[in-house]
């Protein structure tokens, strides 16, 4: 067993940080805020999880570098005292003596750059769905050498079994190269083997997509699915939770097409490492559009990559000779397919 130390510090720190978003959540989001725009509650629960993760981490790895979403720079502005009072209170419930100068440097310690060995954290993926009530994720990764070892990855309001939607909610994913990957109720209990789903039964496959038309190419990410026998009609989630869809044999393949609308948009680190150990361990593959795979060894930005493809496994070939057969065409600004 390679990396124990690791991962479980990894599960501990992504544990915590779940835990204060789920209270960020039931305490602050309501539909007042949501009509007003009110984006306080996802500020506060962001540098929350990032200050939590990031101490839990640096007091075990000191030397290990976190590249993370957030920085402290404007919580530490006189206008956001309030803000920067509320997240204190809030890391305050497991760090009882934090002062708002510590929390805003544990923030900071999540604004390193890569390097051969480092973590890559997203306090809250798919603030969207937070907001809205709908999936979120706290997503972390160990990388090193450019090759992602360790992953943990919760999703506190999805449910352990897409099935059963009214039943228990909350579920971390967690998966070591070479070892496989695996899930819990994040409530507590055991964990246990995940994998992808078997695509002899073309029957009922399904394709997951985000939510925000606007972090993909719908109409395309439709014709791919179709082009490679996926009839039923896509399950649309927030967050990484769709990689854990994935993993654990909930929808065949997961599309993430550039959206015409930002043809520059480049993908990020935070928002696929951590996704895409759990579905390789699963049994799956995850490329860019091209088939290329993704790179988290040069910078937070993924410049080298366009489109995230992640796939059950043997159809994934198709789907790249599907886009690449004139169906993708990134740059252009009509969002229409080429016939
Ligand atoms: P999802 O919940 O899967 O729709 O993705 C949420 C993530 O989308 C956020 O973490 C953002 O980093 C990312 N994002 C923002 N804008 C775009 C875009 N234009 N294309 C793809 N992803 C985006
Ligand atoms: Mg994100």
């Amino acid at each position: 067993m390679n990396y124990i130390q690791e991962k479980q510090v990894a599960i501990e720190a992504v544990t915590k940080a779940a835990t204060l978003c789920m209270r960020v959540r039931a305490e602050m989001v309501n539909l007042n805020a949501l009509e007003k725009g009110d984006r306080s509650p996802v500020t506060v629960a962001d540098f929350g999880a990032q200050a939590l993760a990031c101490q839990h981490l640096k007091a075990n790895f000191p030397q290990d570098p976190i590249v993370g979403e957030e920085d402290a720079a404007d919580l530490r502005q006189p206008d956001n005292a309030h803000q920067l009072t509320l997240v204190t209170r809030y890391v305050r419930q497991f760090q009882p003596k934090a002062t708002p100068d510590e929390v805003c440097g544990w923030i900071d310690a999540g604004n390193a750059t890569i390097a051969d060995r480092y973590w890559t954290l997203d306090p809250i993926d798919g603030t969207k769905g937070f907001l809205r009530n709908d999936q979120y994720a706290i997503a972390l990764a160990l990388v090193e050498g450019g090759d992602i070892k360790v992953s943990a990855l919760v999703c506190p309001a999805l449910p352990l079994a897409l099935d059963n939607p009214e039943g228990e909610k909350g579920a971390i994913f967690v998966a070591v190269r070479g070892e496989g990957a695996k899930m819990a109720p994040l409530n507590g209990g055991s964990f246990v083997p995940i994998h992808v789903c078997r695509e002899s039964d073309k029957t009922g496959l399904r394709f997951v997509e985000s939510v925000e038309a606007d972090h993909g190419n719908q109409a395309l990410q439709a014709a791919i699915a179709r082009a490679v026998g996926i009839t039923q009609p896509s399950l649309r989630m927030d967050s990484q939770a769709k990689y854990g869809a994935v993993a654990r044999g909930d929808a065949a393949l997961y599309l993430r097409l550039p959206s015409p609308k930002y043809p520059g948009y480049r993908e990020k680190i935070w928002d696929h490492a951590a996704g895409t150990l759990v579905v390789e361990e699963a049994g799956g593959r995850v490329t860019d559009m091209y088939g290329q795979p993704l790179d988290f060894a040069s910078d937070h930005l993924m410049h080298h990559n366009r489109g995230v493809i992640v796939s059950a496994g043997p159809f994934h070939e198709a789907v790249i000779v599907a886009i690449a057969q004139g169906k993708a065409e990134p740059e252009e600004t009509s969002g229409k397919a080429k016939p």
